[in-house]
């Protein structure tokens, strides 16, 4: 595991628990709008953070941490992704993982060795504006699907969430995610916020009017439907 990031403390990125979160870097997808450029683009330049360095923060925590969250870039890509989240256990805390779910294989063995509590995953847009909407040419999402189908099988608490902007998004793409997330536990709309760091420039938020359109289209088919970033 090569951790380039390290934020200490967060009130919001595990569900109703004190987290800290852990950043990879490098990612199979160039979503033009994604937050994190540097990390995904050039995650060499940012020197990791030693095991020590972040293991005698967690001990030292110990009774303020509820949780460590896992995030990227796309941790899956990670070796040692287990052994790591096993010696957070080992700690005490819950596992959270953020992915973009291209690696199923991956989050299949985290949940039956028990080493993840909670899992966010991204589902980027409906299946005909995928390869679009990650900047990825030919981009083939049967993997996502795979990951969406498994983590619907509940063996694991999860949230799928799309990051939205004006620019990949339109009212088709929603009816075909009410379809394709149909009877998922939670959903979040995230509206994007513009940011310097961004892959490509040129992306804006959606507005509260056509936020509120498109949580009606999904909420005919998914019961928890939320929004972040109004
Ligand atoms: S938004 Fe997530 S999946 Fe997309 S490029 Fe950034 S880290 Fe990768």
């Amino acid at each position: 595991m090569r951790i380039i990031g390290f934020e200490k403390l967060t009130l919001v990125d595990y569900p109703a628990k004190v987290a800290c979160i852990l950043f990879c870097g490098g990612c199979n997808m160039r979503c033009p709008y994604c937050h994190n450029g540097e990390l995904v683009l050039h995650p060499d330049y940012f020197p990791p953070f030693s095991d020590d360095e972040i293991f005698s923060y967690l001990k030292k925590r110990k009774g303020i941490l509820d949780a460590v969250v896992i995030s990227g870039g796309e941790p899956t890509l990670q070796e040692g992704l287990g052994e790591y989240m096993a010696r957070i256990k080992d700690e005490g805390l819950l596992v959270k993982l953020d992915t973009n779910g291209t690696r199923p294989d991956v989050i299949r063995s985290l949940i039956d060795d028990h080493l993840v509590d909670y899992i966010a995953m991204d589902v980027k847009n409906s299946i005909d504006s995928y390869a679009a909407t990650v900047g990825i040419k030919g981009f083939d999402p049967t993997s996502v699907m795979e990951s969406i189908t498994l983590l619907k099988e509940g063996r694991v608490d999860y949230e799928f969430r799309t990051t939205v902007t004006k620019e990949t998004h339109k009212q088709e793409n929603f009816i075909a995610l009410a379809s394709l997330l149909e009877g998922a536990k939670a959903y979040y709309l995230q509206n994007y916020v513009p940011n310097e760091n961004t892959i490509e420039k040129g992306n804006t938020p959606l507005s509260y009017d056509e936020l509120q359109n498109y949580i009606r289209i999904l909420r005919k088919t998914i019961g928890n439907v939320k929004i972040r970033n109004i």
